[in-house]
């Protein structure tokens, strides 16, 4: 099935199930590998990719903090390569958003440590069959709304959100004293992003998110991607305005009256954008979800 009838049955249907093997799907086949590699990216600070989205680590004085789990089965080797750099143990988990390739493995790191997200992505959570029965344990019991800090000096970190874009509840996960952010999949990769309609994302809203997060956010020289390598911290401002572009394409075509597929073969990827991907199928997706916004 094409992407673009995919989605569209998606919305018809509406189910989280649905949309989660939607979003994993779109992730590509590397996700099924269980390989996980680890790159130290500042002290204290490293990057743990594969099998799902990136995940941060991050060795305070108290323990542990990891940013995002990864899909389901991806305990195990998270684990392993994070003893090979301490032996403190995880105290602590951010999950970015409510996609099982970010919340996977909650699971894996036991019932005494705290579960933080943004409050809608708890609510999405709180649906998915993933965290039933049991396993309602491996929820977020602590929520944020717009900004919360945790811990103190070289250990601190900030957790903002900046509005919809990929979800209505990625979180911004900012290190302060390695002056880093994990994106999640806001900027997920230098390509258009999956924008999850059924979890409250937003098109129309996502460029303006990011242009918030490039704002806002200060003393950051390095941003952890949700699914790409390590960036620096310019590169955000960039994405904001390839998204920009993108969005005032389709916002003008739907105002000419062109159809998603015109709409979506009249777009390019502009050489400005060096690096950039565009595969037709995500192009013609977030069309349709750009419009689907522009007709409610
Ligand atoms: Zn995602």
């Amino acid at each position: 099935m094409r992407r673009a009838s995919l989605l569209a049955a998606l919305l018809a249907a509406g189910t989280l199930s649905m949309a989660v093997s939607a979003q994993r799907a779109a992730h590509g086949p590397n996700d099924d590998s269980k390989t996980i590699t680890l790159q130290k990216i500042k002290d204290n600070l490293y990057l743990l990719s594969g099998n799902g989205g990136n995940t941060a680590v991050f060795v305070t004085d108290l323990g542990v903090v990891v940013v995002d789990t990864k899909l389901p089965g991806s305990g195990p080797a998270l684990l392993a390569k994070i003893k090979t750099v301490t032996n403190k143990p995880v105290t602590t988990i951010i999950n970015t958003h409510a996609h099982s390739d970010h919340v996977g493995s909650n699971e894996a790191f036991g019932t005494a440590v705290e579960i933080i997200a943004q409050e809608n992505t708890r609510l999405t959570m709180d649906k998915m069959d993933a965290f039933r029965g049991e396993k309602v344990n491996y929820l977020p019991k602590l929520m944020f709304k717009d900004r919360m800090t945790l811990g103190t000096g070289k250990d601190r970190i900030d957790l903002y959100y900046f509005g919809p874009g990929h979800t209505n509840g990625d979180a911004w996960v900012v290190f302060p004293a390695a002056r880093v952010v994990h994106a999640g999949d806001m900027f997920a990769d230098t390509a258009p992003p999956i924008i999850d309609l059924t979890n409250g994302g937003s098109g129309l809203a996502y460029a303006s998110t990011l242009a918030r997060a490039a704002e806002e956010i200060k003393n950051v020289d390095t941003i952890v991607t949700g699914h790409s390598s390590v960036k620096p911290w310019k590169d955000l401002t960039t994405y904001a305005d390839f998204m920009r572009g993108f969005r005032d394409t389709v916002v003008d075509g739907f105002d000419h009256g062109l159809s998603v597929g015109e709409i979506a073969d009249g777009w390019t990827l502009s050489a400005k954008y060096a690096g950039y991907t565009a595969p037709p199928d995500r192009v013609k997706a977030d069309v349709e979800a750009i419009v689907g916004e522009l007709s409610r």
